[in-house]
């Protein structure tokens, strides 16, 4: 007998009480924290949503790995437990662990990236850009056309577009060290990207001998839609889709606090032994001796057993699942969002709710701020504020591609209750779009400005 109703493969083992502040306290909070949301305290918010990252509930596996965490300094059981299992799924040869996914961004850069290179992407994420950038390079995306329109309803709209990697790869001659691809793509949706895109995108990098280099953060969540949606995959287990996804690549980045299921930490991942070892002589200058990287020997821990844990079918199908079933009902309730919806958020499209707010009085910004107002759900902006290019002459900001807002499930975390709940406020704030007003900076850093701006109401 098949139900359809898909339920979370788990139960509750540990609980964690949320704060319910009243609307008095929430609108005390917003003023203060100069209406970004990155300044609220954890007990100012009744929903988070703000990320995925980091945020997710271990499960009884992982804490017990973690007490078998070995903290030897040099060469920690703990170390070749993790690297066993990286290497098991990745396949790649060499596996640097480090405190985080931008921390792999950063040695990659450093020791791969010169100043005026350009380096392709089908979307950098926000920390993947900075990084770019602070070598002095172009970090430039070139996503498959359709995968900027909310509307459009494609399985892949995390491809590249490889016309634009080629002409790219002409035009920048010599001056592209490394390719990169985003699984999924978080910054355009958390849109999925096809093996087919893959395995002609690393056709393409032969041809010019650049590398291709996965950001490999949702892996899980882009095989799984691997499995769902594209032919030839549905015999396949997500763990067989992985490793064919990573054997196109020559490395890759990782952030485990997404498909790590943990808390904190993260590697990069080589093919070229030299390679690796410049990055290996940067990691200790930046993050610690190579058997570690930064982490506790128990974060090695939780990290090994999770990325097993994310490749659990029953998982992935009610994590997938679960995300559809928020987007569905937010649009049915009126909700412009980004169609499909990804793996591991739902993506409300602030400019299809918000016409009446032009982007540089950052529409996306005004609704992430009316849903925490509204219901102490906080989200996050991915549009002018976190993209849009500043004008050096300090007229009006050149907007983004797209006006989102991010609202990102933490994996494992929240109950369908809680996601109802979170459906009721978005529908609520949709049906009075048409009062919501823009917003002005009024203090903003020179980069990663969404995370410390402050704002005023228009
Ligand atoms: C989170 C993320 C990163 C950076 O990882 P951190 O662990 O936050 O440093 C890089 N790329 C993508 C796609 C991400 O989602």
């Amino acid at each position: 007998m098949e139900y359809k109703t898909i339920i979370e493969p788990f139960r509750i083992h540990t609980v964690q009480a949320i704060d319910l502040p009243d609307a008095e306290t929430r609108e005390v909070a917003l003023v203060r924290s100069g209406y970004n949301i990155f300044g609220l305290h954890a007990n100012e918010v009744i929903i988070d949503l703000l990320t995925d990252s980091g945020t997710g509930a271990m499960s009884s596996e992982q804490w017990a790995g973690m007490m078998r965490g070995d903290e030897t300094y040099a060469g920690s059981r703990s170390f070749f437990r993790f690297e066993d299992t990286v290497k098991d799924i990745t396949g790649f040869h060499h596996v640097i662990p480090t405190h985080q996914g931008r921390a792999a961004e950063k040695i990659l850069f450093s020791v791969a990236v010169n100043e005026g290179d350009v380096v392709p992407n089908n979307t950098h994420f926000d920390t993947t850009r900075a990084n770019v950038e602070y070598q002095g390079a172009e970090a430039r995306d070139i996503l498959t056309p359709g995968g900027l329109d909310p509307a459009t309803v494609l399985p892949f709209k995390g491809n590249m577009d490889l016309d634009r990697l080629r002409s790219t790869l002409d035009e920048a001659d010599g001056r592209v060290p490394l390719v990169m691809i985003t699984v999924t793509n978080n910054s355009g949706g958390g849109q999925p990207v096809s093996m087919a895109n893959l395995r002609d995108a690393r056709v393409i990098c032969d041809e010019y001998q650049v590398p291709l280099i996965l950001d490999a953060c949702r892996f899980a969540e882009n095989a799984w839609f691997i499995k769902i949606r594209e032919d030839g995959y549905a015999e396949k287990t997500p763990r067989e889709i992985a490793r064919e996804m990573f054997s196109y690549a020559h490395g890759a980045t990782m952030s485990a606090k997404k498909d790590g299921l943990s808390n904190i930490g993260g590697f990069l991942a080589l093919n070229d032994t030299e390679m690796a070892q410049s990055a290996r002589n940067m990691l200790i200058l930046t993050e610690g001796f190579p058997t570690y990287g930064g982490l506790a020997g128990y974060d090695l821990e939780a990290i090994a057993v999770g990325l097993n844990e994310v490749l659990d079918e029953d998982y992935l199908r009610y994590r997938i699942r679960s995300t559809a079933y928020l987007a569905e009902t937010v649009s049915a309730g009126g909700m412009p969002i980004v169609q499909p919806p990804g793996g591991h958020a739902v993506y409300l499209d602030a400019a299809g709710l918000l016409p009446h707010i032009p982007a540089h009085e950052y529409p996306a910004q005004s609704l992430v701020v009316e849903l925490y107002r509204a219901g102490g759900v906080r989200g996050v902006e991915i549009g002018t504020v976190m993209f849009g290019r500043r004008d050096p002459d300090g007229g009006p900001d050149e907007p983004a591609a797209m006006e989102l807002v991010r609202l990102a499930i933490p994996r494992r975390t929240y109950t369908q209750s809680h996601i109802d709940y979170v459906a009721e406020v978005v529908i609520d704030v949709a049906n009075r779009a048409k009062d919501l007003r823009g917003f002005r900076i009024v203090e903003q850093a020179p980069w990663l400005r969404h995370f410390t701006a402050r704002f005023e109401p228009l």
